[in-house]
């Protein structure tokens, strides 16, 4: 599944040039964006980038001051929020208190005018697919976080949305609880066969469930990718540093030959290195590299390796599944740098103040010249 590969597809949800200001504050900067249908489709960022205002205008909510929003080819301007094929699942769920679940998820049903059949068929539906059967007749207050939560997913869906919005869906549940719904909304996701759009600002969430992620900054798309795409080749700084943990070892391109180059850093020494992207010779350039893709070890690496340097062992957490060490090479800088403690060389256990080296491969990070 990768429409956005395919340059037949036709994007389902599509943000052209839109523009939200509110009095003098920008909240969403000129911003394109396509999401194709069936699609689980993530939106992260920090706190006010503006990734909710831009669902609020998906949904109909808030207006864009300029620009507009297609959907399946219609223009959504003018087009009032309970006309739009889209439901908002929020994060508080506000389900109604007094009523149980079967009559919340009844609920939209009953307003829309649906049969007294097809409602009770259509519910029953939903309880099965939300796992909520034995919980039909209870309260909310009744429930825990995690079937409150799947009231609210279902009641979101039981009218057949084409898309479904969720605004961090996930919060108000505790961290395994969390961990175990994402699969469910996955699941969910594929079996109703609906376009998710959810706003977060949870990496490890966004990388779970989305097919793509959009990586927002001040009311701009920074990055538009697959998770994996995101966390092994970032387009600028910013987006490597927000997803995961990365080292930007900086410098000058001294030399291209092909897709490989050479930096020089302050201190002068140089690493050789693929993945060049539009470095040309002279550009400021970092070098991102993940933590697991530096070695380390308290013995140099085999005679003509590329790139290894050496350092000190100045600090280490234990993780249980890994280790994370911060290197200071002899240069001053300081490198993070991870090993699985399956793999860990049991003869070597570096320890505070070793000596050590570090040493990667080419081809183990990207170059970026923004
Ligand atoms: P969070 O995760 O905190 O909700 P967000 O990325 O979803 O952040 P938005 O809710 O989209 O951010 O808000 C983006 C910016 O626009 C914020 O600085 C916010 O204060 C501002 N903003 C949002 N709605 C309004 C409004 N109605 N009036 C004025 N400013 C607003």
């Amino acid at each position: 599944f990768a429409p956005w590969n395919d340059p037949q597809a036709r994007p389902y949800i599509s943000f052209q040039n839109v523009t939200k200001r509110f009095a003098d504050f920008t909240a969403v900067n000129n911003l394109s964006l396509d999401i194709y249908e069936r699609e689980f489709f993530a939106l992260l960022g920090a706190s006010g980038c503006g990734k909710s205002t831009l669902l609020r205008m998906l949904a109909g909510f808030e207006t864009p001051t300029s620009g507009r929003i297609l959907l399946d080819g219609q223009d959504l301007s003018g087009i009032p929020p309970y006309k739009r094929p889209v439901n908002m699942m929020f994060q508080s769920y506000a389900l109604f208190p007094h009523m149980t679940v079967e009559a919340n998820i009844a609920f939209g049903l009953k307003q829309d005018g649906m049969p007294k059949a097809a409602i009770a068929e259509r519910v029953a539906e939903m309880l099965k697919l939300a796992r909520l059967e034995q919980f039909a007749k209870r309260k909310p207050h009744q429930l825990s976080g995690g079937q409150r939560q799947r009231v609210a997913l279902a009641r979101s869906v039981a009218k057949r949305p084409k898309v479904l919005l969720l605004d961090e869906p996930l919060g108000a549940l505790d961290k395994k609880l969390r961990e175990a719904t994402q699969f469910e909304l996955m699941d969910l996701q594929q079996d109703l066969g609906l376009t998710f759009v959810v706003v977060t600002h949870d990496q490890e969430e966004a990388m779970t469930m989305a097919d793509r992620i959009a990586i927002m900054d001040k009311g701009q798309v920074m990055q538009v990718a697959t998770p994996a795409e995101i966390y092994e080749a970032p387009a600028s700084r910013f987006v490597a540093d927000f997803v995961g943990s990365v080292n930007l070892l900086e410098g000058k391109v001294a030399s291209r030959t092909g897709n490989s180059v050479v930096i020089s850093g302050g201190s002068g020494a140089q690493i050789s290195v693929e993945n060049a992207g539009e470095a040309a010779p002279g550009a400021e350039v970092a070098f991102a590299i993940r933590p697991e893709k530096i070695r380390v070890s308290s013995k140099p690496p085999a005679e003509g390796h590329l790139n290894a340097m050496q350092g000190e062992v100045w600090d280490l957490a234990y993780l249980g599944d890994m280790t994370v060490y911060h290197i200071k090479l002899d240069d001053g800088q300081v490198v993070k740098a991870s090993a699985l403690n399956s793999a860990r060389i049991s003869d070597d256990p570096l320890t505070w103040s070793d000596r050590a080296w570090i040493s990667f491969a080419p081809d183990a990070g990207v170059v970026l010249t923004r």
